[in-house]
């Protein structure tokens, strides 16, 4: 997905109150974004789509061992459209849906990571999943932030949108080619998950 640049830099993500209020849900619809002809962010050999969907798999497994039920939009590298992945996910009830995207921009210096959320309940989940992401990843903080993006403004459930670094930017990008890198974003969304179900 491509980045939006502000005009001016925020250099702080703003305070939030989070509630500490338990949510109640069983399971975790996760959203590998883009996938078959739609690479999404691509630099070289190295294609968003194919990030998103190493990172979903590693989340689905470390959620599954941790006792949540996990229903994935896509599987492999194929197309499936945004409606697709919306009807998908609307079947659910007692569910939060979780995106999974890589960032990309034409500018090379733009770094971090950001997560993005349509509704007040999906607020909440992004606030805690990205401040778990900050705290695992010490990377630059784009904030947890309100957009209109397609399958979170259309989700019925709890929905955020990850971005967990720019494809764009050479060190990022190094560092998401790593394994151990893709592993630590699945981390950081489960502490999230954890936070956010329990209320702290
Ligand atoms: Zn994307």
């Amino acid at each position: 997905m491509k980045a939006l640049i502000p005009f001016v830099v925020l250099l702080a993500c703003g305070v939030f109150s989070v509630s500490a209020e338990a949510a109640n849900f069983r399971t975790v619809v996760i959203d590998a974004g883009h996938g078959g002809h739609d690479s999404g962010g691509q630099w070289g050999k190295v294609y968003e789509k194919h990030l998103a969907l190493d990172t979903a798999v590693r989340l689905e497994s470390k959620l599954k061992r941790m006792g949540y039920q996990t229903v994935m939009t896509r599987r492999s590298d194929y197309f499936i459209s945004l409606p697709q992945r919306v009807s998908f996910s609307n079947r659910y009830s007692n569910a939060i849906f979780v995106s999974i995207h890589y960032n990309y921009t034409w500018k090379p210096n733009v770094s971090g990571l950001e997560t993005f959320y349509y509704s007040e309940e999906g607020k909440r989940l992004a606030q805690h999943v990205h401040s778990s992401l900050i705290k695992r990843t010490r990377t630059v903080d784009r904030c947890a932030k309100y957009a209109r993006y397609y399958v979170i403004r259309n989700s019925t459930l709890p929905a955020i949108l990850v971005e967990g670094g720019f494809v764009s930017n050479e060190p990022e990008r190094n560092r998401m080619k790593a394994a151990w890198f893709r592993d630590t974003i699945a981390d950081g969304i489960v502490d999230g998950i954890q936070r956010y179900r329990s209320g702290h």
